[in-house]
């Protein structure tokens, strides 16, 4: 196994908050994230290296050993599921909450709920979980046009002011889970990179704690 720790990225809204908290953890990379059409950089650090990519593809790089540790919404990790990732640190960093929503005031017209979504599997589960008999539909974008245009009863989606439901008469429903971006790490890397993982963790936890103006561990 190299000795060399890949970090893999969420790409988009995540890494815009990721990046100023690596910072504070003295990892820095080497150019601006920003301003190159490359997915992997050196930084500060000679043995880590970054990968930026899709947030919904940063479970499947750190589970696979690709990369030793990955930055992801917990609403990704949800959906991808945890198989062979430990998550040892919340990040405390782009905060929303995953909900149902629907046209504001209406009721559901399907027996069997129609639900559009990109988190299928998180879906389905939190429907069972509630006794509630439910289509779920599969969506990669625009979710809210889903019941105005009579795809879908409900949605499942990710909420943070509200105001693009609002915009688009929609409401917030039930609340599924409270999300924030995690650090997971792949279980085989903790293992055998653990001397050097640990500090890098303990950086990164230490970087958390300060923000969030908590006293620093000794
Ligand atoms: P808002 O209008 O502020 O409620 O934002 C809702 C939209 O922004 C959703 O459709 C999400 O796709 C996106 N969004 C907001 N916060 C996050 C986040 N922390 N992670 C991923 N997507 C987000």
């Amino acid at each position: 196994m190299s000795k060399q720790l890949i970090l893999a990225l969420s790409k988009g809204r995540i890494l815009e908050e990721t990046l100023p908290l690596l910072a504070d953890a003295g990892i820095e990379p080497a150019e601006d994230l920003g301003k190159s059409r490359k997915l992997l950089f050196d930084t500060n650090l000679d043995d880590v290296k970054l990968v930026v990519i899709r947030a919904t593809d940063v479970p499947t790089y750190v589970q696979m050993g690709a990369a030793d540790l990955g930055v992801a919404g917990k609403d990704v990790l949800l959906e991808h599921g945890a198989e062979g990732l430990y998550e040892p640190l919340d990040l405390e960093i782009a905060g929303c909450r995953l909900m149902t929503a629907g046209i504001t005031g209406a009721e559901p017209v399907h027996a069997r709920r129609r639900v559009a979504t990109k988190f299928v599997n998180l879906a389905r589960r939190y429907y069972a979980e509630q006794g509630i008999q439910a289509e779920v539909i599969k969506l990669y974008g625009a979710m809210e046009l889903a019941p105005l245009m009579n795809l879908a009863d409900e949605i499942v989606d990710i909420v943070d002011t509200g105001n693009t439901l609002r915009a688009n008469g929609m409401e917030p429903r039930e609340l599924i889970a409270d999300i924030s971006t995690r650090l997971v790490v792949n279980k085989a890397s903790m293992t055998m990179k653990h001397a050097r993982l640990k500090p890098l963790i303990e950086r990164l936890r230490d970087a958390v704690a300060t923000r969030r103006g908590a006293p620093v561990r000794d």
